[in-house]
């Protein structure tokens, strides 16, 4: 096994949502990603880019999946360092991960990559999606998201409705919120929602605190947190609830606050 970067597995982990999580991380010899969100728990994304690549390889994903107690996960979530459709080989993983567990597969994507056809062909073999949406105007998403260049709220949107309409299983859509959004704003957001037709919409605010640069260990949710982490302002719990409410009054499908 290769000892210079972290295991490509970790937990399980209890997730509100999913209950316990086997966390894969097919990007774990860096944090790779296409955003640089403000709230990034990993602390600092060392690579930013849209180009795909093999981090790790399938073989080692599964010699690291066979030192774990997998047995024990309700569901395999694909999230770890940064964004999973970046890994070329995210099909190949996702289908030797059924066929070996069984386990129903989870994949967090920050919906960047859903334009291209081959990366909503690899997300149709998983049980469910949560795409991100933080935001509803491109302002937002350059304040929030700090996206690589070339990425425009409209791409996004896009992308997300072509995987709503290609692909069966469930898709729910995950935004952050650091502030509360004024009416015409929660206006604008819910017309992008009604266009997407998610199954579900989770609001969250950030509540992990930011190391001040890539910790692998953020990955899970067991963390000693240090002083030299930084904990972002945001809204109350009340706040959210407000939010939520408005929002669901707009859409189709359940909204969920946490
Ligand atoms: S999309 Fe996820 S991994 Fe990428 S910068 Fe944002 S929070 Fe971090």
């Amino acid at each position: 096994m290769n000892k210079s970067r972290p295991s490509s597995i970790y937990g399980p982990v209890d997730s509100w949502r999913l209950g316990k999580s086997l966390g894969v991380d097919v990007l774990c010899v860096d944090s790779i990603c296409s955003f640089e969100c403000v709230y990034c728990q990993l602390g600092k994304i060392n690579r930013v880019t849209l180009d795909r690549d093999i981090f790790v390889t399938t073989e080692e994903i599964l010699e690291d999946l066979a030192e774990t107690n997998w047995k024990d996960a309700d569901v395999i979530t694909f999230s770890g360092s940064g964004e999973p459709t970046l890994a070329a080989n995210l099909g190949d993983v996702i289908s030797k991960l059924k066929t070996k567990t069984g386990k129903p597969i989870v994949i967090l994507t920050n919906s960047t990559l859903l334009n291209l056809p081959e990366v909503r062909s690899e997300l149709s073999m998983a049980d469910k999606v949560f795409c991100k949406l933080d935001a509803w105007s491109d302002d937002v998403l350059r304040r929030v998201d700090r996206p690589h260049v070339g990425i425009d709220l409209e791409s996004i949107v896009e992308g997300i409705c072509l995987l709503r309409d290609e692909v069966d299983g469930f898709l729910a859509i995950q935004t952050m919120l650091l502030r509360a959004p004024c009416e015409s704003d929660i206006q604008a957001f819910a017309d992008l929602l009604n266009r997407i037709g998610p199954d579900e919409i989770q609001l969250n605010t950030p509540t992990r605190p930011i190391p001040p640069e890539y910790f692998p260990e953020t990955r899970g949710n067991e963390v000693e947190y240090d002083q030299g982490f930084t904990q972002l302002k945001t809204i109350s719990k009340t706040e959210l609830e407000s939010i939520r409410l408005a929002v669901s009054r707009l859409v189709g499908c359940t909204v969920v606050a946490r």
